[in-house]
This record gives structure tokens, C-alpha cells and sequence, in this order.
């Protein structure tokens, strides 16, 4: 599992950083890709890297500002020009009037897509519990921008714990069906009176991974709540310290909040984006320096930049 960032830029792009999208890469788990927001430019940026369009399969819109969404009907178009590959169905989540903004956009361009679009789309009264599969949940909570905006909790469901093989073989146990048994928690005796107890040989389940990728906001509880315990918190970080004031006037955070949001909520690992084209390389490591004072395992993303899980 791995996150790659496509756009970390505010606003607008720049030479450096393109506006927001970031791919959540689950290719050993599910085979597929889901991105989260779609700029303008996203796909030339998916062209820089080894995603596939076809394998996207969900797309997840934190808010309908222009630099997370005005990428979606070229993606979408482009995606269909994938002419040997077969055409999977898409899913898009994302506040109400997202259907709207896409199927206007195609249709008055006259865009014709192969395959179907399921949309997802919710408002402050109809937010919680968005997604479950047999692998993950993901929820979305509201947060505090200048228009309806969420967050994203996407938790992957724990992994079952794995038969140890060469231990069962070392008890004496035959390769056949029996193994199946164990592995379904099933104790068995073995033909020479043995007994077997499956618990001993499958190890404990381990806890799946907890990720949460934030839209843009002010310093909000909601944060909190969605990132609690969580393996990464990607977290927008449109200012820097001492700017709180102008942050609050425009619906963003600083580095600083962005850190205290991963401190209250017990995160492991603080990823920040959605950084102003007005920061430059040594604003950026003062950027990072700043919010590790307040919590230590932080790191500002650059576009491209993939983060293992
Ligand atoms: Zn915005």
C-alpha cells in the first residue's frame, strides 16, 4: 500500500507543484487505485508515474473548489482511450453537485464515455459511514472550509493471520486437507494420537492500516476524530506559523495547526500538502522544521513522491 502524490500545490499550479489530487495505491491488496481529488493536470501527471487509468477504480472529492476537481472530465475522457483494455466501472464520492459538474462538463462537450460512472454523492445530513467493502470502510466526517468540504477515514479491515506451514510440517503433520482445516481454526488429532491446536500454528490477526486524507480546512475537531490512531494523516498546509490569523480568514492551516491535529489525534505519521506556490525550498524545510516542534514525525510531500504504508 503506498501513497503518491500527483498535485501538492494550493490553489493554483506552479512550475513546481501541480493542484491537488494524491493516488492511494492499494495494488497488493485490491488491485485497484483510488484517487483523492482530481486537479486540473492530474493525468499528465499520472503519465509520470506507473498507475494505470483503467486500474483507478474510485475516486474520492474532498470539496467542488476548482483546483480539486477540474481535472476530472479529462481523466475521465482519457481513461477511455485505453482501447485493448477492458472497461471497468468507475465510482465517484464527493459532496452533492459533483454528478452535476461531470456529466455537464461531458455532455456539452460532447464526451461519450465506455463505461459507467456510479456517483456517490452526500451533504452534511447523509456523511459517516460512505464505503464498506470486505477489505475496507472509509468514512467522511465535515470539516471547515469555505464551502462543504469533508475528510477521509479510509481503514483497511485486519488481516487474517497466516498458517505457519513449516512448523505444522515439524509436528508431523501430512500436506493434504488437514492443513485446510487448521487454517479454519479447526483443532485436529492426528492418526498417532497428536493433538493439534490450530491457534498454535496461525498467527495473530494483525490490525489493518488506518489513513486519513483531509480536504482543505481550518483547525477543526473533525480532523481529530477522523485521523485518531491513524498510520498517516495527509493534512493541508496552505500557511505557516504566525499565519493563523489569515488561515482562519480563508478556510486553511498552517503547518502549525496541521501538527497539533496529528498530536491530539495520535497519528504515526503527518504528511502535509496543499502548499503556497509564495513558499520556497528553504521556506519548506522551515515549514517542516516549525511543525515538528509540535509533532516530530512530519514531512512536507513534494509532487510524485510515493509514501510507503
Ligand atoms: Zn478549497
Amino acid at each position: 500500500m503506498d501513497i503518491q502524490f500527483l498535485g501538492t500545490g494550493a490553489g493554483q499550479p506552479s512550475k513546481a507543484r501541480n493542484v491537488s489530487s494524491l493516488a492511494l495505491k492499494l495494488l497488493d491488496e485490491i488491485n485497484e487505485v483510488w484517487l483523492f481529488d482530481c486537479g486540473e493536470g492530474t493525468q499528465n501527471r499520472i503519465l509520470e508515474t506507473t498507475i494505470r487509468p483503467r486500474k483507478v477504480s474510485k475516486i474520492f472529492i474532498t470539496h467542488l473548489h476548482g483546483d480539486h476537481i477540474f481535472g476530472l472530465p479529462g481523466f475521465l475522457s482519457s481513461r477511455a482511450f485505453q482501447a485493448n483494455e477492458e472497461q471497468t466501472d468507475l465510482d465517484i464520492y464527493g459532496p452533492q453537485g459533483i454528478k452535476s459538474f461531470v456529466l455537464t462538463s461531458l455532455r456539452v462537450s460532447g464526451s461519450r464515455l465506455p463505461y459507467r460512472i456510479h456517483f456517490h454523492e452526500f451533504d452534511q445530513d447523509s456523511l459517516g459511514k460512505i464505503l464498506e467493502t470486505d477489505k475496507f470502510t472509509v468514512y467522511a466526517e465535515e470539516l471547515d472550509h469555505t464551502i462543504f468540504c469533508v475528510g477521509y477515514r479510509v481503514m483497511q479491515k485486519d488481516l487474517e493471520g497466516t498458517l505457519d506451514a513449516e512448523k505444522l510440517k515439524a509436528a508431523g503433520v501430512p500436506f493434504g486437507p488437514l492443513f485446510g482445516k487448521i487454517k479454519n481454526g479447526q483443532d485436529v488429532v492426528l492418526e498417532d494420537g497428536t493433538q493439534i491446536n490450530a491457534s498454535d500454528y496461525i498467527s495473530a490477526p494483525r490490525p489493518g492500516k488506518i489513513i486519513a486524507i483531509l480536504g482543505d480546512t481550518r483547525k477543526t475537531n473533525a480532523s481529530v476524530r477522523l485521523a485518531v490512531n491513524a498510520d498517516v494523516l495527509v493534512h493541508e498546509s496552505t500557511y505557516g506559523k504566525g499565519d493563523e490569523k489569515i488561515a482562519r480568514n480563508h478556510g486553511h492551516s498552517t503547518n502549525m495547526q496541521a501538527a497539533q491535529v496529528a498530536e491530539e489525534a495520535g497519528v504515526k505519521r503527518l504528511l502535509l500538502n496543499h502548499i503556497s506556490a509564495r513558499f520556497l525550498s528553504k521556506d519548506i524545510s522551515q515549514l517542516k522544521k516549525d511543525a515538528a516542534s509540535v509533532f516530530e514525525n512530519v514531512h512536507v510531500v513534494k509532487d510524485l513522491e510515493e509514501v510507503e504504508l
